[in-house]
């Protein structure tokens, strides 16, 4: 886990304005943790609220269009959302990267068209990728999510020091279940030679989250995991209770390496 750890909350479809109280407490555990970086991504009829509203915390979206504007109607560009006050946003998650269901069925060129769109708007970009159970079981997580990479990155150019990666195994994602401490250090070690692969040593410098069933009680030892750098988390981001806690085990972690 590098200096600043980033952890960040992915509210989904959850959320109307009462919820803000949540949002304010959270706000109240970031101030006094400042060595922990703390996000959250309401949905976008809360980000001006919230970005009004909450201290001590960014405020982002789950998603953008590629376009800055024009005939799409119900999208939501990235000038829009910086517009109202996030200051980054997710692309790439797996519920958008679903292919059936109310999936929306993104592919990689679609991500990296939303990532650069994202970029070009001044946000800060968190880019997901993981693997299914399925792949997971025929032992090609590593080649998948590679693939997703190569793929789903914005150029080099583009990028400055405002690109996450967030691992998020499709098979974790609110299912209460987590890979092994030792599967999601090996992903991440992974993941980092991809990076440098693609971008050279500026991939050195990109954040690489872990997202999936994160909570109070299984963040301290997924956090310590090699090449984690934060944390991305959907259920237990929906209350400053839960949320906080791991926010606190950020924070312990932090410690226990400071000695
Ligand atoms: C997510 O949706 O990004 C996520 C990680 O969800 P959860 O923490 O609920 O598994």
């Amino acid at each position: 886990m590098p200096s600043r750890p980033y952890i960040v909350g992915n509210w989904k479809m959850n959320g109307t304005r009462a919820m803000l109280t949540e949002a304010r407490a959270v706000g109240r555990v970031a101030a006094r943790y400042p060595g922990v970086a703390v996000a959250l991504a309401p949905p976008f009829t809360l980000i001006h609220a919230m970005a009004e509203n909450v201290q001590d915390i960014a405020v982002g979206a789950q998603d953008c269009h590629v376009a800055a504007s024009g005939a799409h109607t119900g999208d939501v560009s990235a000038p829009m959302i910086w517009d109202a006050g996030a200051r980054f946003t997710i692309v790439g998650h797996s519920e958008r990267r679903a292919k059936g269901g109310l999936g929306h069925g993104e592919d990689d060129a679609t991500v990296r068209a939303k990532a650069e769109a994202a970029l070009a708007a001044e946000l800060s970009v968190i880019v997901c990728v993981g693997e299914t159970e399925a792949e997971r079981d025929a032992g090609k997580a590593e080649k998948i999510v590679a693939s997703q990479l190569a793929g789903s990155l914005p150029p080099l150019e583009s990028i400055g020091t405002r690109l996450s990666v967030a691992y998020e195994p499709v098979w974790a994602i609110g299912t209460g279940r987590v890979p092994s401490v030792e599967d999601v250090g090996a992903m991440h070690r992974a993941i980092r030679e991809r990076l440098l692969e693609i971008y050279g040593e500026e991939g050195r410098g990109v954040r690489i989250l872990y997202g999936g069933s994160v909570n109070a009680g299984n963040a301290g030892e997924l956090l310590a995991a090699d090449e984690v750098g934060g944390a991305l988390v959907g259920g237990a981001s929906l209350t400053a209770d839960s949320f906080g806690a791991i926010i606190y085990a950020a924070q312990l972690l932090l410690e226990s390496r400071r000695g």
